[in-house]
């Protein structure tokens, strides 16, 4: 981790978001008109499946390429792909059954970021129900179809030291423990990381009372599931001592602060995560925004507000470990951010007049992504002179795409 000067420019390491659903950029903007008495996460959910019912891979290729161009022009070098939209909408596997995890994947080394592809496991909407007509292109057969599409896709991709795998079974309502436990010997026998989105709305929490008698971090501790690959996504409604929990087994907590705001999650105990000892990242997740800068800054300012506190959690050194070494970390990518760099020109007006000996606290509390100038990831300047090479094309193709999919 470190953010160094250099003349008119500031270096840093790789950024990773190590929580990212690509498609759902096409969202940005669509859902913000009241409809209902109660709009809520779940309203939300219900006009994200209607988007995600009528994605084919062609679509799915070309909005997660422009949302990755986005994500490297405003600094990011690397992405955990959480990605659940596996078959057709019926349900029925594609004859070639990982064409939209390829489709992702490829977007990402087009625009030449790193990807940790993490696979989904997805099987009921809830305790005792079976998937939801818009839930089918989740869901697998099996567990062991889904881990050996992993397997597949793990052998098609090996030898490329930019993409790597995770396993991830969406949630505690998605899967049943069982599962969970099955996907983590899988996780464990190849040393990959393994993410959940953990507690994200406080109903969650109330039905995985109902169905095992404990919070979700609690049945995950009993269970054995949690360990320093563990990554739990949003994390927003523990209890002190389930923050507790994390931080003794050295997991992540993926804060995805944009996407929270913009969906109501709530605040989750920051304060009480980093001083258990919990590794906090960042994840662009809905790309509510891409902005790494805003949602490191996002993860300490909403302390602030929760706490009534200044300086509540996380000073700008710590904040771009979290943007940087912990998000590498979580992905399966550890020290891998130091082969990476971001250059940020020290003339932008939103660093203009940064000081040496707080250079970390202008970057992560005042960087605008319009001071990212440069980017290399690897040996690839993926960003050169502030701009991306076929932008223009990859621009052109996300508006078509868009355009053909809303008619
Ligand atoms: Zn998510």
């Amino acid at each position: 981790m470190s953010v160094r000067a250099n003349g008119r420019h500031i270096e840093l390491d790789g950024i990773a978001t190590a929580h990212s659903h690509a498609f759902q950029r096409a969202l940005r903007g669509r859902t913000h008109r009241k409809k209902r008495a109660s709009e809520t996460f779940w309203s939300w959910r219900e006009l994200m499946y209607a988007f995600a019912m009528r994605l084919d891979p062609e679509s799915m290729h070309a909005i997660a390429r422009f949302a990755f161009a986005e994500l490297a022009l405003s600094g990011v070098t690397a992405v955990g792909e959480f990605h659940y939209v596996h078959h057709e909408p019926s349900g029925r596997p594609y004859a070639d059954r990982t064409i939209l995890a390829e489709a992702v994947i490829r977007a990402a080394r087009e625009v030449g970021l790193r990807i940790t592809l993490l696979r989904v496991l997805y099987e009921r909407a809830g305790a005792g129900r079976p998937p939801e007509e818009g839930q089918r292109r989740f869901c697998d057969a099996s567990t062991d179809d889904a881990l050996a599409d992993l397997d597949a896709l793990r052998a098609k991709f090996r030898g490329d030291p930019h993409v790597a795998f995770g396993v991830a079974p969406h949630s505690l309502r998605a899967v049943r423990i069982e599962t969970v436990e099955r996907a983590l010997e899988y996780a464990r026998e190849s040393t990959l990381p393994f993410h959940m989105h953990v507690s994200e709305q406080a109903r969650e929490v109330e039905e995985c009372i109902a169905e095992y008698g404990m919070r979700p971090v609690e049945l995950l501790a009993e269970r054995g599931v949690l360990d320093d690959r563990f990554c739990a996504v949003h994390a927003t409604h523990l209890l002190a001592s389930e923050a507790s929990t994390l931080g003794a087994a050295r997991a992540f907590a993926c804060v995805c602060r944009s996407t929270e705001r913009d969906l109501g999650d709530g605040l989750p105990l920051t304060s009480d995560l980093v001083r258990s000892g919990a590794r906090l990242c960042i994840g662009t997740d809905s790309y509510a925004s891409s902005d790494p800068f805003e949602e490191g800054r996002a993860i300490e300012l909403d302390e602030r507000a929760r706490t009534e506190t200044r300086c509540a959690a996380l000073d700008g050194a710590a904040l771009v470990e979290v943007l940087s070494t912990h998000g590498y970390a979580a992905i399966g990518m550890a020290g891998r951010e130091v082969e990476d760099r971001v250059v940020l020109d020290r003339l932008d007006p939103s660093l203009a007049g940064a000081a040496d000996e707080t250079l970390a606290d202008a970057v992560v509390f005042g960087a605008s992504p319009r001071a990212v100038v440069e980017v290399r990831i690897g040996d690839r300047w993926v960003v050169e002179d502030g701009t991306i090479a076929g932008l223009e094309q990859t621009t052109r193709a996300f508006e078509d795409a868009l355009r053909s999919l809303s008619s």
